[in-house]
């Protein structure tokens, strides 16, 4: 009818995306923002500087297309990598999650299944299915972390194209031994993705996946400067995986995908990765602190490696949640249905965050 909205329901939507939410985390304006993962110090006045520099030069040939290939960019990372990775390994994108998708568009795809262990990145069903690919459901164990005899068996049961390990994981901060990791490769019939988002703020000691790269060519790990590196901004993801997976890439990548300036401010912040990386130590004092703080006062926390905690229980989190944001404070309705993730700020976020927490802990007791 004239005048009537056209809803989504009266569009020729594919059938396999009615019904579908999209992904969002709520974009509040908040004094005191915990609920997306990011690093909450800004990028340095040098970088800034640098940056400014770099954009400056790259202005004079924006008529131009960028590097396809983003040959600079990827040596760079390669050097930053190390473990003997050479820029043929490596392949970076729009965030890892247009890593993921072009993952998924090249192993993935019709006919096709990918597996994951729950709960994890839910964007990794998400993107599987924006694939036309089937998301196969695993089970972490009570822990969140996972039984490699248990992951072993639901991969021979199920024999998925794409297997999703996620280390550490989101929402959980739960980081997997290599030795779980390598048994999932050696079953695993396709590719494996390690997903190595919060790899920098793990345990110092907790080894890289990358490690396991030579002799395995369906393994890939990806990693992302919108963490550790503070750049969630410039939208930078990237992987490192036999020069053969880079291959596959290169046949369902947009051409031009990643902007010119993109890969200058890339190259930038890895050029200033000491300061950028050097968050990554207080990030990780406050976290133990902040666990430490919620099991002092009774809460359930699950170990974690990552740049954000996962603790609950809650019988209604979702008035938690609510409660918290009644104090300025932003967290995370993410996970198992009665537990609340909240990122770790700065010392001044983390002193407001246990603040209203005390005063929704004696309201909520
Ligand atoms: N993997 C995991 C596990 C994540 O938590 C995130 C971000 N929340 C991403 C990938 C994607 O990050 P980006 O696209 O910013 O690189």
């Amino acid at each position: 009818m004239s005048g009537d909205r056209v809803r989504l329901d009266d569009l020729p939507l594919r059938d396999d995306l009615r019904g579908r939410t999209p992904y969002g985390a709520p974009q509040l304006d908040v004094p005191v923002r915990l609920n997306t993962n990011e690093n909450p110090y800004p990028p340095p006045p040098e970088l800034v500087d640098d940056l400014a520099e770099a954009v400056r030069s790259q202005a004079s040939v924006l008529n131009r297309y960028p590097d396809r290939d983003a040959v600079a960019l990827r040596e760079d990372l390669a050097s930053f990598l190390g473990h003997g990775v050479v820029p043929a390994q490596v392949w970076a994108a729009n965030g890892s999650n247009e890593i993921l998708q072009q993952i998924l568009q090249a192993f993935g795809g019709p006919g096709r299944g990918a597996m994951g262990f729950e709960p994890s990145y839910s964007m990794h069903p998400i993107i599987t299915t924006g694939a036309s690919t089937r998301w196969i459901s695993g089970a972490r164990e009570d822990d969140f972390g996972l039984d490699a005899d248990r992951a072993v068996a639901a991969i021979e049961e199920h024999r998925p194209d794409v297997v999703f390990l996620t280390s550490p994981n989101n929402p959980t901060g739960t980081a997997l031994p290599l030795e779980v990791v390598e048994r999932v490769v050696k079953a695993a019939p396709g590719i494996v993705v390690v997903d190595e988002a919060y790899y920098e703020f793990a345990r110092t000691g907790t080894p890289s996946a990358l490690g396991l790269l030579p002799g395995n060519p369906r393994l890939i790990v990806t990693r992302t400067m919108s963490k550790a590196f503070a750049m969630a901004g410039t939208r930078l993801g990237y992987l490192a995986a036999d020069p053969a997976v880079v291959e596959a890439l290169l046949l369902v990548r947009l051409p031009y995908h990643l902007s010119t300036l993109t890969q200058a401010a890339a190259r930038v912040a890895l050029a200033h990765r000491a300061a950028l990386l050097g968050t990554v130590d207080r990030l990780r004092a406050e976290r133990d602190d902040v666990v430490a703080w919620l099991r002092e006062h009774g809460l359930t926390v699950a170990d974690s490696d990552a740049n954000f905690v996962l603790f609950g229980r809650f019988a209604d989190r979702g008035a938690v949640w609510q409660a918290l944001l009644g104090h300025g404070v932003l967290v995370r309705e993410v996970g198992p249905p009665e537990w609340l993730r909240v990122s770790i700020g700065t010392a001044g976020d983390m002193a407001a965050f246990r603040h209203a927490m005390a005063a929704v802990l004696a309201d909520h007791p």
